[in-house]
């Protein structure tokens, strides 16, 4: 990009170098602004966000990276949902109308990190392998690096700009002790890598509604990885240790234990909490957060990764212009991205949309029916695909089936306990 006009924010620190951060930098440094990400090198040994919506290809191919990300993932094709044992509903993205991507891919997250990772240096990012962190300055609004991340940072004085881009452990919301509006679930993920596991369709990622909560299924190359989502309170029966738990569960529950049970885990399990929060704003005088670093909402939809790429697009595009609208502007589209998402993820948990798939399926043997579906085709799957997760057109058409097209179901049969 070359710019159109000078913009004050040259010299920027991103910290967190996961796939927001890297993107932001690496879509900054090609404008040829100077980037200090910090990215510090020690992860777990396996990382959630497997699943990528289709979405997210067209990223890929503006990083230049997709075909490297190809060559260590599982190709997707489409979606499954297990209602339970008696009711399962597969989407195919190349049946989606309109679909600008049909495809997308479940990637080994440690790769798929260090590719981004490299195309953002590869671009002239700094990647500083250092954990990033700012302070306030005394008295006002803004924020400054620390000594030690200043003197790390390459940087002879204060960047002109600082993100967060760290992830879920929300440095400047902290900071600025901003207020998050949370959503209603309290739950726990466990998640580990299982070899032996059965998914239905090829590639797709499964999701199963259990009688607690909900699991994924994502197939990996010679693996699945699997994880449970489930209120805090009931998982703690199962064990002390996250292991013990989600071993126990699964040899419990009457859905999973059907495809689990002759499954090896061949990794530790990681534990996440605390989790469906945004922050009420993310941007300040100085800095602005990015990512999951300012909201992240659920896993059910895999929307993670591709809601950290668009930010990460959105908010170097906002620095090149330059102008305080540019910014507030990637402030309010974050904001409805997120509530946007919120809104749908919420439809899933009390069974409306559940109970709108399968009436759907019902309701399109009919003329009507078939009529109607050719525009739900259209607008519906988008959604969930990722193309239009905030067309507002397409959301009020979902708003409008859940609330009057469920055909007198009770949508409480089909909510996650
Ligand atoms: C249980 C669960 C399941 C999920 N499943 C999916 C899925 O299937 N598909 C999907 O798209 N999304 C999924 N997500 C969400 C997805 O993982 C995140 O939304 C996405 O990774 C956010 O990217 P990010 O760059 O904002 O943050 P992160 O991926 O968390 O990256 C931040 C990086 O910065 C590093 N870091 C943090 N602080 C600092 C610092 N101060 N200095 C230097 N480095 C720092 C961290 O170590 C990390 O590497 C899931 C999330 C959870 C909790």
């Amino acid at each position: 990009m070359v710019l159109a006009m000078p913009t004050p924010y040259r010299r920027i620190a991103i910290l967190g170098g996961g796939p927001a951060g890297a993107t932001a930098a690496a879509t900054l440094a090609r404008a040829g602004m100077d980037v200090a990400l910090f990215a510090r090198g020690k992860r777990p040994p396996i990382i959630v966000g497997e699943s990528l919506v289709p979405a997210v290809v067209p990223y890929l191919r503006r990083l230049g990276v997709e075909e490297e990300v190809a060559s260590y993932s599982t190709w997707k094709g489409g979606a499954t949902f297990i209602h339970d044992r008696e009711y399962t509903q597969s989407f195919r993205f190349n049946e989606v109308r309109g679909a600008k991507t049909t495809y997308s891919y479940n990637v080994p997250r440690d790769r798929f990190d260090a590719t981004i990772l490299a195309s953002a240096q590869k671009a002239g990012a700094r990647i500083i392998d250092h954990t990033g962190r700012g302070e306030r300055e005394p008295g006002t609004q803004r924020v400054r690096l620390t000594d030690e991340s200043l003197a790390a940072s390459g940087f002879d004085t204060q960047p002109d700009f600082i993100i967060d881009a760290g992830g879920r452990g929300r440095q400047f919301a902290r900071l600025f002790d901003i207020p998050t509006i949370d959503g209603d679930r309290r739950d726990t993920a466990l998640h580990a890598h299982f070899e032996g596991v059965e998914v239905e369709i090829e590639g797709n990622v499964h999701t199963d509604r259990l009688e607690h909560g909900w699991s994924w299924r994502i197939p990996l190359p010679g693996r699945v990885s699997i994880g449970i989502v489930i209120d805090s309170d009931y998982i703690q029966k199962f064990g002390d240790s996250p292991e013990e738990q989600l071993d126990n569960f699964l040899k419990h529950d009457p859905v999973i234990r059907d495809f689990a049970l002759p499954a090896t885990r061949v990794t530790p399990v990681m534990k996440y909490t605390n989790y469906q929060s945004r922050a009420t704003r993310g941007l300040g005088e100085n800095w602005a957060m990015l990512g999951d670093a300012y909201g992240f909402i659920d896993p059910v939809f895999s929307s993670g990764v591709l809601i950290a790429f668009e930010g990460g697009e959105r908010i170097a595009n906002a620095l090149l212009t330059g102008t305080r609208k540019a910014l507030e502007d990637y402030d309010a589209e974050t904001q409805r991205s997120l509530a946007a998402w919120q809104r749908v993820i919420r439809w899933y948990y009390d069974g409306r949309l559940l109970t709108l798939f399968k009436v759907g399926n019902y309701v399109e043997n009919t003329l009507i029916g078939k009529m109607m579906s050719f525009h739900f085709r259209k607008h519906m799957p988008r959604i969930f695909t990722g193309e239009d997760a905030t067309n507002r057109y397409s959301l009020g058409l979902i708003d409008f089936m859940v609330k009057y097209a469920l055909a007198g179901n009770d949508p409480t049969k089909m909510q996650i306990n």
